[in-house]
């Protein structure tokens, strides 16, 4: 397909994390719309994988920029913009995807793990993605361009005491949201977020599960209504169409520093009613 053609036509998009899960779900359906896209993660193989899927689409290589790097770093954020200036002259859409719950080693949970711990989660997770969006905002504010943040559903308000880190770091996601899209919109910038229930990706084995607990996991998700009423984790492609949505000013262009929970009704189950068998007549 030609870059000219669809509803991203002409446009240029940064997407982190494109190597794997909801990014590589993006970054292919962005492809698929018009969009020139730079995709990146910091393994090669991997991001080959999101290369080659692109391609199947039918879609150029000239559209595709493929960029390793760490997005923690600042050569890695500064290289990243760099090379998508370079091949592609422009940037109108960044896609703040790249993240992960990173656990600790001693399996420690909540406030007892080491606050080295949280260091990790928080550099991967917020610091990342506002030095990457400080880095943008010039070149997005000479397009009107578009942010979206990829936060969680572990944001709140519900409390989430295991992964306390991970979750305070995507509570910082959302007011980060709101708080950029009321700043930016001066600059005729959009900013706004989605918050993904369970998605089975590379994030569980980042976590340090294996296949057979992944699998596990997700089938316990869907079997009990009190976890995902709809009856099916999320698959990647669902969230894509939501970044995209957001992603497209034709689609959304009212819609100004909103956090959208996107889970099968997760975040709708009241605890303290689905933990109540005295409550369930059926
Ligand atoms: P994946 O593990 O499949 O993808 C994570 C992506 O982030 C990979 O492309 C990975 O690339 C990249 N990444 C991680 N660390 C770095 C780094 N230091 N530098 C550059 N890239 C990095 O997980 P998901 O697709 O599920 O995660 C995407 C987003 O969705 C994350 O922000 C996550 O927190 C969020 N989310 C996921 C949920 C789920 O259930 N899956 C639920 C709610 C939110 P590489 O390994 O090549 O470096």
């Amino acid at each position: 397909m030609s870059s000219s053609v669809g509803r991203f036509a002409n446009k240029v998009a940064i997407v982190t994390g494109s190597s794997s899960g909801i990014g590589r779900a993006v970054a292919v359906l962005f492809a698929e719309n018009g969009a020139k896209v730079t995709i990146t993660g910091r393994s090669r193989e991997k991001l080959d994988e999101t290369f080659r899927h692109i391609l199947r689409s039918g879609i150029s290589s000239e559209n595709v920029n493929q960029v390793i790097g760490d997005i923690g770093t600042n050569d890695g954020q500064t290289h990243l913009i760099e090379s998508t200036i370079q091949k592609f002259g422009k940037i109108d859409i960044l896609v703040n995807n790249a993240g992960a719950l990173i656990t600790d080693k001693n399996k420690k949970i909540g406030i007892f793990q080491g606050i080295d711990v949280f260091d990790k989660n928080f550099d991967l997770n917020v610091r990342s993605v506002m030095e990457l969006t400080q880095k943008a905002i010039p070149y997005l504010a000479e397009n009107k361009g578009e942010i979206v943040n990829v936060s969680s559903i572990a944001s709140g308000p519900q409390g989430h005491t295991e992964h306390l880190y991970y979750s305070v770091c995507k509570a910082a996601i959302d007011q980060l949201t709101r708080n950029l899209a009321l700043q930016l919109i001066s600059k005729g910038i959009r900013v706004n977020c989605v918050n993904p229930g369970t998605v089975i990706t590379g994030f569980y084995s980042a976590m340090g599960l294996n296949d057979k607990e992944v699998e596990k996991f997700a089938e316990d998700m869907k079997a009990n209504a009190d976890c995902i009423p709809r009856g099916e984790v999320g698959k990647p492609e669902d969230i894509a169409k939501l970044i995209a949505f957001l992603a497209d000013r034709d689609s959304s262009s009212y819609i100004i520093g909103q956090t959208i929970t996107i889970d099968g009704g997760s975040t709708l189950v009241m605890g303290m009613l689905a933990g109540n068998s005295a409550l369930h007549n059926e």
